[in-house]
């Protein structure tokens, strides 16, 4: 069969594994780890570091087109790749996104159009450029601008006077400094974007964050007004399109409290790749965003997915295995019995608390529905509740 390469061994490339398994593809999966949760369901597992030349070598004899899974593959391994085989989506997108000062910019640029924008920020790059914060972006948050994730690498600034220490603490690496904005809500928009322009999108997703860390994600009619969720998708097909970007883009907006019914929306950061929010359309679409990657990478047609069911989505970390520092199972027969409950796990060996382990999907006819069995899944689990 045809065989199709993966940068990156995590959760986001075992998905992918599994569909484009499903469509009849042997998958490679290239991962420093040889117990890589992707490695060890794909065909074939090069455990190399993502820049070794032998480890890129055996992956572009073996595979016909590469994707990347892993945000912080360096943008140039893309590049080396492309020069001989498919890659999607491109090094150019893949750095933009690895790069906050670059995202936001982009993300200006594409304003001008979609009337969305970033929030209020300042790049810093030196002990000057702290000097001349502008006080309106006080209190904010100081984001590194590279290789941060779920939360990681951020801090929250109250005063001028905190803001040395703080970068400080961040190692003094490229940050942004962003305005913290009061949140209404959370949004994502998944799209997937083919060689020819064609664009499919995920129906938005309603988000729900805990520390940094994706909780839960809402889809169904009732999850997202209906005019925010149209900026939202018009602003991500501004971004994908700019970018000339092939391949699943996910796209995470702010609902910020404007005094306005709705609020409004600021774009906050992409994902080049599939995404967490998007899980759900594993169980809850007909085309899920990992069969939307197999079918973008193999340029293979993109149809609009339909979303099926409401589903809630909740993200099962490490913590759940562990009680009072004793390690436990979670009662998954006990959430099992549950109608719409599907149970996804990702085979990793070690459950540290804040690690994402798995997640639940519950699938019911409507939003309402979804959100009571999930609600009692969560007090199963010992989950916290949500609004
Ligand atoms: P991810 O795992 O999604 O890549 P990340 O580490 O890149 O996360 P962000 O998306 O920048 O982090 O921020 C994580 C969460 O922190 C956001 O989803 C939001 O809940 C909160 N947050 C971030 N920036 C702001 C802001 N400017 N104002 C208010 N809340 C914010
Ligand atoms: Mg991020
Ligand atoms: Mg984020």
């Amino acid at each position: 069969p045809t065989t199709l390469g993966v940068l990156g061994g995590g959760q986001l490339g075992r998905m992918f594994v599994h569909a484009a398994q499903a469509m009849g593809y042997a998958v490679a999966v290239l991962d420093p780890d040889p117990a890589s949760p992707a490695g060890r369901v794909a065909d074939v597992h090069i455990a190399t570091a993502y820049d070794d030349e032998q480890g890129l070598a055996q992956l572009m004899q073996r595979c016909e087109a590469i994707t990347t899974e892993f945000e912080n593959v360096p943008a140039a391994v893309l590049g080396t790749l492309a020069a001989q085989r498919p890659v999607a989506p491109h090094a150019q997108a893949v750095a933009v996104a690895q790069d906050r000062a670059a995202e936001k910019a982009h993300f200006a640029a594409c304003a001008a159009r979609t009337g969305v924008g970033p929030a209020p920020h300042a790049i810093i790059r030196s002990a000057a450029d702290l000097q001349r914060i502008d006080d309106t972006l006080l209190p904010g948050i100081l984001k590194t601008a590279r290789l941060g994730y779920d939360g990681k690498g951020q801090l929250r600034v109250q005063h001028r006077d905190e803001l040395a220490a703080a970068w400080q603490r961040l190692g003094q690496v490229p940050c942004v400094l962003e305005r913290h904005l009061p949140l209404r809500d959370e949004l994502s928009v998944i799209v997937a974007r083919g060689a020819d322009g064609t664009l499919v999108a995920l129906p938005v997703q309603r988000n729900v964050h805990r520390d940094g860390i994706l909780a839960v994600t809402e889809v169904g009619d009732g999850a997202v007004d209906p005019t925010l969720a149209q900026q939202a998708l018009d602003a991500t097909q501004a971004i994908a399109a700019d970018l000339h970007y092939v391949g699943v883009l996910c796209v995470e907006f702010f609902v910020v409290d404007d005094g306005s019914p709705s609020g409004a929306l600021v774009v906050n950061e992409m994902a080049p790749r599939p995404h967490n929010s998007g899980h759900h359309s594993i169980d809850a679409c007909d085309v899920s965003q990992f069969e939307l990657q197999v079918r973008a990478l193999a340029g293979l047609p993109l149809v609009a997915p339909r979303l099926h069911s409401a589903a809630v989505m909740l993200n099962l970390l490490g913590n759940l295995w562990w009680r009072d520092d004793v390690a436990v199972t979670p009662d998954w027969a006990g959430v099992l019995a549950l109608p719409g409950v599907h149970l996804h796990l990702y085979g990793k060996l070690d459950a540290r608390p804040g690690r994402k382990m798995g997640h639940l999907t519950i699938t019911a006819p409507t939003l309402a529905q979804a959100r009571d069995v999930a609600r009692t899944a969560a007090t199963l689990l010992g989950l916290p509740p949500w609004r």
